[in-house]
């Protein structure tokens, strides 16, 4: 081992990629859109790459143009806001991240970093949070969720919140919907989070808002310690381009623009974006038919009987469904995962094993289908 290497990142783990090779696979394994852009939207980012961006200059490092057409999308595709008309989001409210990783790690280093702070999650959730935390020294308090619905231990949460004073939360992050559950905040979460101490910055990671059509950003405005993640990644179609950005009170994202990279975002990224907000009508309609089928999934999931008999599926509000075994305190749930995520790779899809059982992406109809006769082979085969 190097000396000038910190000995604290030997026993940490690299976030696993998604679908690492793969492309003849189904890969439902990173809850991206399984459709790419359309042809003639495809060939305008082109044409901008052609025409418009100088490869010889760097981008625009404001991201001028970019936020204020995220602010206008924020402001006008938001399902459930009584109070939108009076209280717009500006471009003051936006920053833009490397994708919303870089995002999570700029939030870490503006709160946490260097000090006796500590971050909250609510386990299974999304891995970035704990692991970008781990590599900044940071440490993560994790507490349990009920599994009939997965909503979060919040006598958990206030105990652990009361009792750290060596290094107090400073940060809650919470999915919604969470991934890999698919559970969206309960109002009973949601009103716990308005009750929390504005010492204590709330993350909401809307990642896949546009599956879920349930968004708080409509109080954002009247609550100064919120922040909301969102990313181009899911429903935008735009994962190669890693875009995310974040919607907060205008001096916690002054904060953030200075922990940014100065030239984050590349010019093709930022076209790209602000051709999917152009677009966003056309490129979102497909919202629904992804909701059908994963209504279809869990369905068949729940009644044929084999798979019925085999996995516990739970309702989700997002692109993706959550599996876990039926019996699993009396067998060792983890290999048996790891067996089925093996032999579905061999009969051709990709899925995910993360927090204790089976994340699966909704694909095309086609492909969906192949999820339910393989799986089907699958539990035939293992048992
Ligand atoms: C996919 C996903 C993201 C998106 O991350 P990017 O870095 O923007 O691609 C963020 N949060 C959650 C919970 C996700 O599942």
């Amino acid at each position: 081992m190097f000396a000038f290497l910190r000995p604290d990142l030997a026993r940490l783990q690299a976030y696993a990629p998604a679908h690492p090779s793969g492309n003849s696979l189904d890969r439902l394994d990173g809850n991206e859109s399984y459709l790419d852009l359309p042809p003639e939207i495809k060939q305008k980012l082109a044409w901008t790459y052609q025409e418009i961006i100088a490869t010889n200059r760097y981008p625009d490092g404001g991201h001028g143009e970019l936020k204020e057409a995220i602010a206008a999308y924020v402001n006008t595709y938001n399902p459930n806001s009584p109070n939108s008309s009076q209280q717009k989001i500006t471009p003051e409210y936006i920053s833009v991240g490397n994708g919303s990783d870089e995002l999570i790690r700029s939030i870490l280093i503006a709160t946490c970093l260097g000090g006796s702070g500590s971050i909250l999650v609510s386990e299974p959730t999304f891995s970035m949070y704990g692991i970008t935390a781990e590599t900044l020294g940071i440490p993560v308090q994790k507490i349990p969720r009920h599994d009939q619905d997965w909503s979060m231990d919040l006598e958990a949460a206030d105990t652990v919140i009361a009792t750290q004073e060596q290094s107090p939360v400073r940060v809650v992050f919470v999915v919604h919907p969470n991934s890999p559950t698919g559970n969206a905040l309960t109002p009973a979460e949601i009103a716990w989070l308005r009750g929390l101490s504005e010492n204590i910055l709330v993350v909401i990671d809307e990642a896949y808002f546009e599956y879920s059509q349930q968004s708080v950003v409509g109080e954002l405005v009247d609550r100064p310690n919120w922040l909301i993640m969102r990313t181009f990644s899911k429903a935008f179609r735009l994962a190669a381009h890693r875009v995310g950005y974040a919607i907060a009170n205008p001096q916690i994202i002054e904060t953030l623009e200075k922990i940014r990279l100065p030239y984050n975002l590349p010019s093709f990224s930022q076209a790209a974006a602000l051709l999917a907000l152009q677009h966003q009508d056309e490129l979102l309609s497909v919202v629904d038919q992804v909701i059908a089928q994963r209504q279809v999934l869990i369905k068949e999931l729940t009644s044929q009987p084999d798979l019925q008999k085999f996995f516990r599926v739970w309702s989700s509000a997002a692109n993706f469904i959550y599996l876990r075994l039926q019996n699993e305190q009396n067998v060792d749930s983890s290999q048996i995962l790891a067996q089925i995520i093996h032999e579905m790779q061999s009969l051709g899809t990709l899925i995910r094993h993360t927090g204790g059982g089976l994340r699966i992406t909704i694909g095309s109809p086609e492909e969906n289908q192949r999820t339910l006769t393989r799986l089907a082979k699958v539990v035939d085969r293992l048992f």
